[in-house]
């Protein structure tokens, strides 16, 4: 089917009817309106109290079916997206909502509704893939007044292939004041930590001052590279760009004494233990950037 074809069969949908008469769950009731204005933050004085309405942005709150009740969509509804898959448009995102506020719904009131299929739109491309925009406007009453009117689009589409991945690369590090120095080192493999000059305490990550004795003034010292496995997180999930799951992060206490996460390497992740030694390395994490990182230096058993 050609995609004139298409569209000339799609918008022979519009003007039908998507929900008959539809009917909302529950009377409007204020222990939903109390849910919605906590997790909204909205401390509208109009919202509470014995003279309470419910807040107009619910509109939609009162005609939702659940997750698994009862709907009132329409035969022809269906049929408007099944016309849709079978043209390859199997994806749906939700795109935009209006509403228009009649009159004001109060705890009590009883829900109806009807709704139409106002638009179908020629194919479009979009980012997602091409496919086509469908309108529906739903006229929500109370008591049998017209209280509101909610539209809602849809975008029905194909899903454009999907580019290959470009190789990621690992995300680069924040440098500033604080923490230069130990970039500085890591561009010439070497691992930094501070040494206060005031008191002599080693520390590590970077900071400005001692938490000890306050001293603002340090010197950087070479770790010689060794340490341990102090504790440990096996990463399976989420997945990142660049990062291989699963993998193995390690908080390492240096020989020095100071800890510090990096990742454990040359070691499959579920043989990692708590107190393990390894020994330091620099990883080339794309261009020319370098990241300490922890090798086992002793196989599993
Ligand atoms: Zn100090």
């Amino acid at each position: 089917m050609s995609d004139d074809e298409l569209h000339r069969r799609l918008a022979s949908y519009e003007g039908r009817a998507a929900t008959v008469s539809g009917r909302g769950p529950d009377p409007v009731d204020p222990a939903m309106i109390r849910h919605w204005c906590e997790v909204m933050g909205d401390t509208n004085p109009a919202y509470s109290g014995p003279e309470a309405i419910a807040p107009p942005a619910m509109l939609q709150v009162w005609i939702m079916s659940g997750l698994s009740g009862p709907t009132a969509r329409s035969a022809v509804f269906d049929e408007l997206f099944s016309l849709l898959d079978a043209a390859g448009c199997t994806a749906i995102v939700a795109t935009d909502c209006e509403q228009d506020y009649l009159r004001p719904l109060r705890p009590g009131d009883v829900i109806t509704f009807d709704s139409v299929i106002e638009s179908v739109s020629p194919r479009k491309d979009t980012r997602l893939g091409a496919g086509h925009f469908i309108t529906t406007r739903t006229e929500i009453r109370a008591g049998g007044e017209l209280a509101g009117v909610h539209r809602f689009r849809v975008l029905k589409y194909a899903p454009a292939a999907r580019p290959a991945r470009e190789a990621a690369e690992r995300p680069r590090p924040v440098i500033n004041r604080d923490n230069a120095g130990f970039w500085e080192g890591v561009a010439g493999r070497r691992l930094l930590i501070q040494r206060c000059d005031g008191c002599g305490r080693l520390r590590f990550p970077w900071l400005p001052g001692c938490a000890d004795c306050g001293s603002a003034r340090w010197t950087p010292i070479e770790a010689q590279g060794t340490g341990t496995v102090h504790s440990y997180v096996v990463m399976h999930h989420p997945p990142f760009p660049a990062f291989d799951p699963p993998y193995a992060v390690g908080l390492i206490e240096l020989a020095e004494g100071v800890r510090m996460i990096s990742n454990i390497t040359g070691v499959r992740p579920p043989e990692v233990r708590i107190g393990m030694p390894v020994r330091l390395e620099f990883l080339r994490a794309g261009g020319e950037q370098w990241l300490p990182v922890f090798r086992a230096a002793e196989e599993g058993p």
